[in-house]
């Protein structure tokens, strides 16, 4: 039967699962890349969450891409 102390118990574990993934992401995060570029701007948490590894802000990033370019 579905009881008020299964529910919490679900959320519960919902909850934990969040929590773990937080982690997770937050450990990536710290583990690789920075988040101060060379130029001294912050990079930005966003951009790290899609490029954990990423070294350069933003601006950095686009003129080193179009210097590999016009090589
Ligand atoms: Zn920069």
């Amino acid at each position: 039967m579905y009881s008020e102390f299964d529910r919490e118990v679900g959320e519960m574990r919902v909850e934990q699962e969040r929590q773990a993934r937080i982690d997770a992401a937050s450990a990536a995060l710290k583990a690789e890349g920075r988040d101060v570029c060379d130029c001294g701007a912050t990079i930005s948490l966003a951009r790290r969450r899609v490029y954990p590894s990423a070294t350069r802000c933003l601006e950095c990033q686009q003129i080193a891409e179009r210097e590999a370019y016009c090589r």
